[in-house]
């Protein structure tokens, strides 16, 4: 290791034991589970908003053997809100992995890690860091943010050979030892001080070396992705009422957007109203009312969506395919978003 690769991690590291957090949840009795758990929940999510969710998950799922026997609905149904809903479905199929092929202890290296559905390599670094002091450097988008403005790394990270110059960074200012405490450091400070927008570099242990601070441009670094225009797709959602405040569900195919999770039958924007919707749902509907379309925006296109109230009379059972559920406590299922705020606005309405 060169000296000035140790200098960096030097100071990051006392800036750490300084001001670094110490005090999330999965810093508590840390165990490869733990830290996997909170990496995957925090692959798109704020410390904030994944933190109560972590909370349930472990009262829930305590370890690995609990996850792996749990259905996966019952999987989805703790992730409903959380988004990018395939990490919940990978969280499963991990779990069941790790207790069928290694007896539920997690593999200490990066590889075999990486072997399991849904964790990369820089979810494997953290796994392998923070819970086993194993050497394993990190990228996530936090640390891609300090490495590419410290050393003035161009262009998009997104990109191959970019990605592959910081891994190489981050391999080189990777220490020997407190390997828990450098993966925290690294990702705190881009987290607390390198922040996206306006970074506070005065406060930052390595102003006095960083690139981009030197040549006074921080907001070229990382660089941008193109934006590329989003397509757009419409759609209608049915959400029929039955006679006890229930709104009809329907479980949505394993793959694509909210795979295996419940959600209103849709039609298509130029189908006839009730015709289509009887036939689809196979009851007889009613009181057709259609409400103001609203966007949802995934990674790869935005989806309007109108909303279209309906009542039935009919008594009708659901099956593994539909359900009813009532729309002022549905939370025992896995709900998309948009679909969990339509029925808090349905049940408003009755
Ligand atoms: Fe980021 Fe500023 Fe520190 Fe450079 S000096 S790493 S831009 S916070």
């Amino acid at each position: 290791m060169k000296e000035t690769d140790k200098v960096f991690s030097q100071r990051v590291l006392d800036w750490y034991d300084l001001h670094g957090r110490k005090h999330l949840l999965w810093q508590q009795n840390i165990t490869p589970y733990r830290v996997w758990v909170s990496e995957v929940m925090l692959q798109q999510t704020q410390v904030k908003t994944a933190a109560p969710y972590f909370e349930v998950f472990m009262e829930r799922f305590p370890n690995v053997f609990a996850l792996a026997v749990a259905s996966v609905d019952d999987v989805l149904c703790l992730w409903s809100g959380l988004g990018y809903y395939s990490r919940a479905r990978n969280l499963h199929k991990a779990a069941c992995h790790v207790v069928k092929k290694f007896g539920g202890e997690f593999p200490r290296s990066v590889a075999r890690l990486m072997e399991l559905p849904g964790i990369g390599r820089s979810t494997a670094g953290a796994i392998a860091s923070i819970s086993m002091a194993v050497r394993a450097p990190i990228l996530d988008g936090n640390v891609k943010r300090v490495l590419a403005r410290h050393y003035a790394v161009e262009g998009w990270p997104g990109q191959s050979a970019v990605a592959n110059k910081l891994w190489e960074i981050a391999e080189q200012h990777t220490p020997q030892e407190r390997l828990p405490q450098y993966t925290q450091a690294m990702m705190d400070l881009g987290a607390m001080i390198c922040i996206r927008t306006r970074p506070t570099c005065n406060l930052c242990p390595l102003q006095e070396s960083c690139m981009a601070h030197a040549k006074g441009d921080i907001a070229s670094y990382p660089g941008q992705k193109l934006k590329k225009i989003l397509p757009e797709r419409q759609v209608r959602m049915l959400m029929v009422v039955n006679h006890q405040g229930e709104a009809l569900l329907k479980k949505r195919p394993v793959q694509g957007i909210w795979g295996g999770l419940w959600s209103f039958p849709e039609l298509g924007m130029n189908d006839v109203l009730d015709k289509r919707a009887e036939e689809i749902t196979e009851i007889q509907l009613y009181g057709f009312e259609t409400w103001p379309s609203f966007r949802h925006t995934f990674s790869h296109y935005h989806l309007d969506i109108t909303p279209v109230k309906a009542f039935t009379a009919e008594e009708v059972r659901g099956n593994n395919l539909w359900c009813w559920a009532s729309v002022i406590s549905s939370e025992w299922l896995g709900i998309p978003v948009p679909v969990m705020k339509l029925l808090s606005q349905l049940a408003k309405s009755l």
